[in-house]
């Protein structure tokens, strides 16, 4: 068995009528990347940012987020970086960050609502970003999105970012792309819409479950009520590819339903593009993919290849 993992390293992800899929890793951590590379990981598709924050005694500084999002790009090389911004919230606290009691933590105050009421936190933390840009291949990925109004705020505020570091002669990458995390039952009904505001898509089937079937994702007790293979979870996945492939760019999936073996098949029969994995699922999953008989045209993606780069 590992033999066979082993064989697969180097080798394409693609089906066999030659429709290829990226494969990503999710990591948490600037030292996960180690685990990425050695499962070949072809790209990190979700960088969850929030364990800087997490692991902090006070607000992480510009320079140490600066640090972490450069030492990643650089080892990842040419192959792309997807930097989740922040998604704190009432269920992940942080001591320094004085947020108030919430009855329903998942319904409240969190990731980009804070960003987009606290511009002076998303700051820091998008001017990190932009600089690490330039030494890798970087993308920018908002949590949380239920509005296309959101979406036009952060993007505002991204823009001031860069206009502010031009204004400092400090390098970036000027067209680093923006993609939109799909986690929500209003981001999929409004997908066509967000998704002319945006470069890509990654679904996050972990929320997205837990807001679709009104299933708390903390709650051990609601079994088969939180099925994440849910007809409901499935068609708002399939929803959200249509729509962004109706808009020329690409869609992955970025929570843990895009490592189930017994979704493969439905997800390359649908047209997803990219899937990220913990770096552990990469090679099983290339497997799976290189012996689907699942046979689907490529989408016509606007900005080249599935690939934020
Ligand atoms: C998700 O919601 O599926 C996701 C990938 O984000 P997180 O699990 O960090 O909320
Ligand atoms: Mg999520």
């Amino acid at each position: 068995h590992l033999r066979l993992l082993r064989e697969l390293k180097g080798r394409s992800t693609e089906t066999r009528d030659g429709r290829k899929i990226r494969l990503y890793a999710n990591i948490g951590r600037p030292s996960d990347v180690t685990a990425a590379l050695a499962n070949d990981a072809e790209g990190i598709g979700l960088f969850r940012s929030e364990f800087l924050y997490l692991e902090s005694e006070d607000w992480p500084t510009e320079e140490f987020q600066f640090e972490a999002y450069r030492q990643v790009a650089r080892r990842m090389g040419d192959r792309p970086v997807i930097i989740r911004t922040l998604d704190i919230g009432a269920d992940k606290r942080v001591g320094y960050f004085d947020l108030e009691h919430e009855d329903n933590p998942a319904l409240g105050y969190r990731a980009i609502r804070i960003c987009l009421t606290r511009p002076e936190i998303f700051r820091v933390q998008l001017r990190a970003l932009l600089r690490a840009s330039a030494y890798g291949n970087i993308a920018i990925m908002l949590p949380m999105i239920t509005s296309v109004q959101e979406v036009r705020d952060a993007k505002r505020i991204i823009e001031e970012t860069k206009e502010e570091l031009r204004g400092e002669h400090i390098g970036f990458n000027e067209h680093i792309r923006m993609g939109i995390m799909i986690e929500t039952p209003a981001s999929v009904i409004m997908a066509d819409e967000l998704a002319a505001e945006a470069d890509f898509f990654s679904i996050g089937t972990n929320d997205l479950t837990q807001y679709t079937l009104a299933c708390d994702r903390q709650n051990p007790n609601l079994g088969r009520f939180a099925d994440p293979h849910s007809p409901a979870v499935l068609r708002m996945i399939r929803m959200a590819v249509e729509a962004a492939h109706r808009h020329g760019i690409w869609c992955g999936i970025c929570g843990e339903l895009g490592a189930d073996p017994s979704l493969t098949d439905l997800f390359l029969e649908i047209g997803i593009d990219e899937l990220s994995v913990p770096p552990a699922g990469i090679l099983p999953l290339r497997g799976a993919i290189r012996s689907s008989t699942v046979i689907r045209d490529s989408p016509v993606i606007r900005n080249g290849a599935p690939d934020p780069s």
